[in-house]
């Protein structure tokens, strides 16, 4: 049994829908998110950290990853490390852990690590942050941390991993956050996905949205939205050739045609609407 310590705070992780059916450490690059000082994370928890870090740093507390690994792992990332620090050769006195089918036992004097693709990192949810167990800098997280929907895993050895735990919730610091600058909360976040929403925004309007007015950009979409751009989602299915219906709600039906327009276009056939299906569909 864990001690119990004053931020035994360990709220137990909500999936975001985007991450269901999705293989950890196989995240297609459109749900992954570059964070400012090195290394990505899912966009959810990407928006949840930034938030957290301004906030921090208004209160003269610096937050940053241990480094850029310890943000989103790859489950090829998350291998060659477990393989590092594990050895099928006995070790006696340390802890072991099933991998592949076998025993793995750590190697002496090294820190535990999850098995490839267990990991909350896999799914672009946990950080590890430096110096996180520094008095002045733990204090701040304890007060902190659940606002931003964030907690603790492995209490009280492990301060430093945190993930955020709140699905597609997002808690109102975040939100408020997000309000105040825009850009973070786009969808398409890298440079390269803004020019394809850009793109996507521009054909939208021309090939769509006979009232001449532009969309700003096309929200990535999935099973269970509704809304306008749903409505235009299922217009393009159809014309397509994937009848979707048009009544704005992404039910089931929406989600098996999205899946067998993507399986047609050679993308990952997830049922998640990302920049790239948006622009195959407006091609
Ligand atoms: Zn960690």
């Amino acid at each position: 049994m864990n001690k119990k310590v004053e931020w035994d705070i360990i709220v137990p992780v909500k999936l975001p829908i985007s991450l269901k059916n999705v293989d950890p450490g196989k995240l297609h690059a459109s749900l992954l998110r570059d964070i400012p000082k090195g290394g990505k994370l899912h966009y959810l928890a990407a928006d949840a950290w930034n938030a957290m870090v301004d906030a921090a740093e208004k209160d003269g507390i610096e937050l940053k990853p241990t480094s850029a690994g310890d943000l989103y792992r790859s489950y090829d990332a998350q291998k060659s490390a477990f393989l590092q620090r594990y050895q099928l050769e006995a070790v006696v006195g340390t802890s072991t852990k099933t991998f592949e089918g076998k025993t793995w036992y750590l190697k002496k004097g090294m820190a535990m690590l999850a098995t490839p693709g267990k990991s909350q990192h896999n799914l672009g949810l946990a950080i590890d942050i430096h110096s996180a167990g520094e008095k002045k800098r733990l204090d701040w997280l304890i007060k902190n941390v659940v606002k931003f929907g964030f907690s603790w895993e492995v209490v009280p050895s492990e301060p430093w991993h945190i993930r955020y735990t709140e699905g597609d919730a997002v808690p109102q610091a975040v939100k408020d956050w997000v309000a105040l600058n825009p850009k973070s909360s786009s969808p398409f976040g890298s440079a390269s996905e803004q020019k394809i929403a850009a793109e996507v925004a521009q054909k939208t309007a021309s090939n769509l949205d006979k009232s001449g007015v532009a969309p700003a950009a096309l929200s990535v979409l999935s099973y269970p939205n509704k809304g306008k751009d749903v409505k235009k989602l299922q217009n393009a299915l159809t014309q397509k050739g994937f009848p979707a219906g048009s009544d704005g709600d992404f039910g089931r039906l929406t989600e098996g045609m999205v899946k067998k327009f993507q399986e047609a276009n050679h993308l990952p056939a997830n049922g998640i609407v990302d920049a790239e299906t948006w622009a195959a569909l407006l091609s």
